[in-house]
């Protein structure tokens, strides 16, 4: 997995989230005990890496040679990267070039979407389990329900739309998206039945969590990559 829920954490300050994790009403830490960067032991002193500031790429911290998407990538890419492997290693087949995405589609979940698009177009969002009935067979964004297959990249057979969920994005961007939030936002803008901005805006605010729909497993690989908060030393 590229990045996942961990990139959220570019919303706040390090400290904070250390705080946080540290003092929820479910942690008992009456002491007020935090993590050291460096501890002694009767051995000598341990030195343990302090957290960075940001939450980065897993490519931007070490050489990655392939990248294979899905949270958890379905059993059939699984099986195909695997039948690959044996092909290129019996001399059958050539690997493909470093850094490729493998075990996935070049398209997005929609192009695998078999609900009808291009039909509808809404006036405000809803969460899903306040839409009843959900229509079995007209897309899921054109209800209202903001889902996330425009800007994500198939290979799941838009698994979760066909059973009535919206997606979520878990295989990462399509090919040729440059900030997934902002096709996502695109995306979302397309479908609006409005007259002017201030309308559109209206709408989209709407939309429950607007940075964990759009960014929920991108926030890190992003062109903003973090907030001014995340930034800031504190703690
Ligand atoms: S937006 Fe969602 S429901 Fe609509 S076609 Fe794309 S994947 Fe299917």
């Amino acid at each position: 997995m590229r990045d996942a829920f961990p990139g959220l954490a570019n919303l706040s300050p390090v400290g904070d989230i250390v705080h946080t994790a540290f003092n929820t009403l479910t942690t008992d830490n009456p002491n007020e005990i935090y993590p050291r960067t460096s501890y002694d032991v009767p051995e000598g002193e341990l030195h343990i890496p302090t957290l960075s500031r940001i939450v980065r790429p897993l490519e931007n911290v070490v050489d990655v040679d392939y990248f294979m998407p899905g949270c958890p990538p379905e059993s059939h890419q699984i099986a195909a990267v695997i039948d690959l492997v044996i092909k290129v290693v019996k001399g059958e087949a050539e690997l493909p070039p470093k850094g490729s995405v493998i075990g996935c589609g070049d398209s997005t979940v929609c192009d695998e979407c078999p609900r009808a698009r291009n039909v509808k177009f809404i006036k405000e969002f809803k969460r899903i389990q306040d839409i009843a009935p959900v229509d079995p067979n007209l897309c899921l964004l054109e209800q209202g329900i903001p889902c996330n297959g425009p800007a994500t990249r198939s290979g799941c057979n838009a698994r979760c739309p066909q059973a009535g969920a919206q997606c979520i994005g878990c295989y990462g961007p399509a090919d040729g998206v440059m900030d997934y939030g902002a096709r996502l936002i695109t995306a979302f803008s397309s479908v609006i039945d409005a007259n002017t901005p201030e309308e559109i805006e209206h709408i989209l605010d709407g939309i429950p969590d607007p940075t964990g729909q759009v960014y929920r497993f991108n926030l890190a690989g992003s062109l903003l990559k973090a907030n001014r908060e995340a930034w800031k030393i504190k703690g």
